[in-house]
């Protein structure tokens, strides 16, 4: 295990201004916190971050992130808390190691290849300071690099990971040695066999090849010095993971593969590398296509060099990578290289180089933003907030698969996208195992459970609760189809009865033949029409028996007889039902709910009920009003969207009602009657004898052969509620009743 002053060592040597009693601190406290933990190696824990905190070194990362690399599972796994380590370390470092505990948190989620690149978004949008990803990465190569002493299950598993989500990331960072180490870490764990084959390949190689590199070494060097640029030389093999993927890739084998070695050449300048090669195509013959400009077109993770194949001594192809000195550093340490910045800090004019040397971080845009704007590069790694992805959410299904969606999408969204059939039939929700209002905003890293019901369709108000393009889409179309639905279903009702007053049995076959009579295209669209309202049921029964005029004049007479334009008050002395007239009843009511006991809440703070809205039974929250008290609303209460992002005044609520002593509470209905003598009798009888009162009627919709009406009543609870809803479905004269929104 590295000693202490051998850590700080390493440290001060590339920053002489590292802070050594703060790194002496970390390192002590880390050794006490982990005390006898032990890996799985069998090693004191506290080996694990010493290591990580070296690697860092390799880097020249500044001493906060060496002392974040030794404290870094320390919240995690030891009693140590933030406001400890934010006490004992500064909030610098303590935000450093909570944005790792993090990260650990979402590590037990599944990484399935499939969703890799939501994960490596994820981490990113988690991550407010790169210097956090830079300690993960470090944090999961040792944990590779020690990966035979894990279980071989877990190793897998690891390895999975390894190789679909860190070593991308440290690709994308620019780092590409650990991107190579990584991959090769991975490799060796989930392909052994391949991984040995390559290994061995590569030896035989070695050994038969030695001479031929030493020829290309000297006789490379020796034509670019008779050109007077002066260029450091170095063959290189490449990895077992690259020239395996190269194989799968191009569908070659072992043997045919050509290019295993590549050299590198590092030249002082730009231009320098241009003219290595001029040198390199005039003695020896370039292969077509493989020449690549990186310098004046540089990748996305900032890499730039020259890349060239050329045909070498014995036809053997021979890869070549031109670059300069810094463009090597960079290629090597990427995200990390820039760290060395804090060596010159104050300097204007290598400000100025720097930034222009590193335009290219195009997936970390912020980086760029600091970097061009270039006043303070040295402290870019400090106060790099990294907004990447600040308009998408990422959360997970209970089985660990990732949902991205834009920020500000609720569950309804989330369920609309882990498929349509589960948003459709969506009842509710439970995030990180809570139950919460659909319409609550979903945060990064959120597991997301949808509890679904086969009976449910979603209701046309989530159109504008969601807000995802797809979820807004499906609701149009279920809520279409189901109304539809709806209108067949009232058309074929009103017909039946219709055709039944004459004698006849209705089917849809009588209709196919009578269609061009209606001018209508179809039978359902004969339905939708009568349903709707915009066919008489009389017009039909004309058009499908011509012959039968006295059942055209029939239809008059009846509807006088329903008209009761004057209000179903006149039902009073029509069937002797007792109504409580409306006005007075209401304008109380919240009176009157005062007194209910609800459970969630101490003290004196009154409490008021959403108008009209929920009834025993119903779930419900409770919204705080600071000074004025709770106001109580159904869950399913679209005014709850505007408290959505004051999750402070939510109350958790439920009804404590006294058997006892119960109360009636208003409730509203609609229904869809059809217009026959006598329906209206029905539905007031139904309401009656199941002990409902009746306060108020409202005609919303007329048309020839059917009505919508919203009654409002007075019920005991929900189960009352649902008793009357069901009795009064049961009446034929109903088409549909339902609960009014309001
Ligand atoms: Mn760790």
């Amino acid at each position: 295990m590295m000693r202490q002053n051998e850590l700080i060592e390493r440290v001060t040597q590339y920053d002489p201004d590292a802070n050594e009693a703060l790194l002496n601190r970390a390192y002590v406290y880390a050794m006490k916190a982990h005390d006898n933990q032990k890996r799985a190696s069998g090693d004191p824990y506290f080996s694990h971050p010493l290591e990580v905190a070296a690697i860092l070194t390799d880097l020249k990362l500044d001493d906060a992130t060496i002392a974040a690399a030794l404290l870094h599972d320390t919240i995690e796994d030891t009693q140590a808390t933030r406001a400890e380590i934010d006490e004992l370390f500064g909030d610098e470092i303590g935000r450093l190691v909570d944005g790792l505990t993090k990260i650990k948190k979402i590590d037990l989620v599944t990484k399935k290849a499939e969703q890799a690149e939501n994960f490596r978004k994820l981490l990113v949008a988690i991550t407010t300071d790169i210097r956090v990803l830079l300690v993960k990465l470090a944090d999961r190569l040792h944990n590779m690099r020690t990966l035979q002493y894990v279980r071989p299950g877990t190793r897998t598993r690891i390895a999975e990971e390894t190789m679909d989500i860190y070593a991308p990331l440290a690709g994308r960072m620019g780092m590409q040695w650990m991107r190579e180490e990584l991959e090769d870490l991975a490799f060796h764990w989930l392909n052994g066999d391949a991984y040995d084959t390559v290994v061995e390949r590569l030896k035989m190689l070695r050994t038969s090849h030695r001479d031929l590199i030493e020829e290309i070494k000297s006789t490379l060097s020796e034509n670019l010095e008779n050109s007077g640029i002066s260029a450091t030389v170095s063959g290189r093999e490449k990895k077992p993971y690259s020239i395996w993927r190269k194989m799968e890739r191009k569908q070659i084998s072992l043997e045919q593969l050509s290019d295993i070695y590549a050299f590198r050449v590092v030249v002082g300048s730009v231009q320098d590398c241009y003219s290595v090669i001029g040198v390199v195509h005039t003695n020896w013959r370039m292969v077509p296509g493989r020449f690549k400009d990186y310098i004046s077109n540089s990748k996305q993770n900032d890499y730039q060099s020259i890349h060239t194949t050329i045909v070498g001594p014995g036809h053997s192809r021979v890869e070549l990578q031109v670059r300069t000195e810094e463009m090597h550093r960079v290629a090597e340490h990427g995200v990390a290289a820039h760290s060395r910045y804090k060596e010159n800090s104050g300097s204007k004019a290598n400000a100025h180089v720097r930034s222009q040397e590193s335009n290219a971080y195009q997936w970390l845009q912020t980086l760029v933003e600091m970097l061009l704007e270039g006043d303070n590069p040295e402290e870019f790694l400090e106060h790099t907030k990294l907004e990447l992805f600040h308009d998408q959410v990422f959360c997970f299904t209970p089985k660990g698969l990732l949902i991205a969606l834009p920020r500000g999408a609720n569950p309804i969204d989330f369920a609309y996208a882990v498929h349509t059939d589960v948003g459709n039939h969506c009842v509710g929700c439970k995030i990180n195992g809570r139950h919460v209002p659909l319409i609550s905003e979903l945060r990064n890293g959120d597991e997301v459970e949808i509890l679904v019901s086969d009976a449910q369709t979603p209701p046309p108000a989530w159109e504008n609760l969601a807000i995802t393009g797809k979820a807004r889409s499906a609701i149009r179309r279920a809520t279409r189809h189901a109304i539809r639905k709806q209108y067949n279903e009232l058309g074929r009702q009103i017909l039946k009865r219709a055709f039944s007053r004459i004698d006849r049995d209705y089917d849809d076959e009588i209709l196919t033949a009578s269609l061009h009579r209606l001018s209508q295209k179809t039978v359902e669209d004969v339905l939708s029409a009568v349903g709707r309202g915009e066919l008489a049921s009389a017009d039909v029964i004309a058009a499908a028996f011509p012959e039968a005029k006295q059942a055209r004049e029939e239809p008059p007479k009846r509807r006088q007889v329903q008209r009761h334009d004057e209000g179903w008050f006149n039902l009073r002395k029509v069937i002797g039902l007792k109504f409580r007239l409306p006005g007075g009843s209401s304008s109380d009511m919240s009176s009157k709910v005062n007194g209910i006991p609800i459970r969630g809440h101490k003290g004196d703070l009154p409490v008021r009920f959403s108008e009209g809205a929920a009834i025993p039974g119903d779930r419900i929250v409770g919204i705080l009003t600071p000074g004025e008290g709770i106001m109580i609303y159904p869950i399913h209460s679209p005014k709850l969207k505007e408290f959505d992002d004051e999750s402070e005044r939510w109350i958790d609520v439920t009804w404590d009602i006294d058997e006892t002593n119960a109360e009636r509470f208003p409730a509203r209905i609609e229904i869809t009657g059809l217009n026959e003598p006598g329906t209206l009798a029905q539905i007031a009888r139904v309401i009656g004898e199941a002990d409902g009162n009746i306060d108020n009627v409202k005609m919303i919709h007329r048309a020839p052969d059917f009505t919508i009406m919203v009654i409002e009543l007075e019920v005991w609870d929900l189960r009352h509620l649902n008793e009357i809803i069901s009795g009064l479905r049961a009446q034929s004269v109903v088409n549909s009743v339902s609960r009014a929104k309001s």
